[in-house]
C-alpha cells in the first residue's frame, strides 16, 4: 500500500485505537493523544526501514516488509501497553503509555493493511516469510479509498459500541 493509502486508512485505524483508549480510561486527553499518535504513525513500519531511492530503485537499510512488518511484534506491543492501560499500572507514565499505545496501533494497522496486498507481511515465527490475504492490490487510489472507507466504518462502529449505541 502507498504512503497516501496508509494515511487514508489511518483515519479509521486512529478512530479504532482512540475508542479502545476511551473504553479503557475514559480520559479525553488520553483519547485524543491515542488518536493523534495512531494517525501520525500510519507510515511507521515503512519509515523504520530507513529507505532511499537511487535511479528509480528502492533501497533500504532493513529489507522491505521483514522485521518492521512482523505482525506478532506489533500485536504483542499493542497487548503489552494495552494491558498496562487496562489495569492502570503504567509502564512509563500514563500519557507516554497512551502515546506508545497509539504508535503501536498505528504500526499494527499499517501491517494489517499491507497484509491485504499480494506481497503480504510476515505473520508467523519467521520474520522473513510473508503471507498475504490477497484482498486488494497496492497503488490504486480508488482501491485505497475503498480500504479507507472500510477502516472508517470499523472505526466508527467501535466508537458506537464504546459509547453504548451498539452491541456485539
Ligand atoms: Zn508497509
Amino acid at each position: 500500500m502507498t504512503k497516501n493509502g496508509h494515511f487514508k486508512t489511518g483515519v479509521g485505524i486512529a478512530l479504532g485505537a482512540s475508542s479502545a483508549v476511551y473504553m479503557m480510561t475514559a480520559i479525553p486527553a488520553y483519547v485524543i493523544t491515542a488518536g493523534v499518535t495512531t494517525y501520525l504513525t500510519s507510515s511507521l513500519p515503512d519509515n523504520m526501514e530507513i529507505k532511499w531511492w537511487s535511479r528509480g530503485v528502492r533501497h533500504s537499510l532493513i529489507e522491505h516488509r521483514t522485521m518492521t512488518h512482523w505482525l506478532p511484534l506489533w500485536v504483542v506491543a499493542v497487548m503489552l501497553v494495552g494491558h498496562a492501560l487496562w489495569t492502570g499500572q503504567a509502564i512509563i507514565t500514563p500519557i507516554i503509555d497512551v502515546a506508545l499505545f497509539g504508535m503501536f496501533c498505528g504500526g499494527l494497522g499499517h501491517v494489517l493493511m499491507d497484509m491485504m496486498t499480494p506481497m503480504g507481511v510476515p505473520v508467523g515465527l519467521n520474520p522473513f516469510r510473508r503471507k498475504s490475504l490477497r484482498v486488494f492490490r497496492s497503488g490504486s487510489a480508488f482501491i485505497e479509498s475503498l480500504a479507507a472507507c472500510g477502516t472508517l466504518v470499523v472505526g466508527l462502529g467501535v466508537w458506537l459500541y464504546a459509547l453504548g449505541f451498539a452491541s456485539l
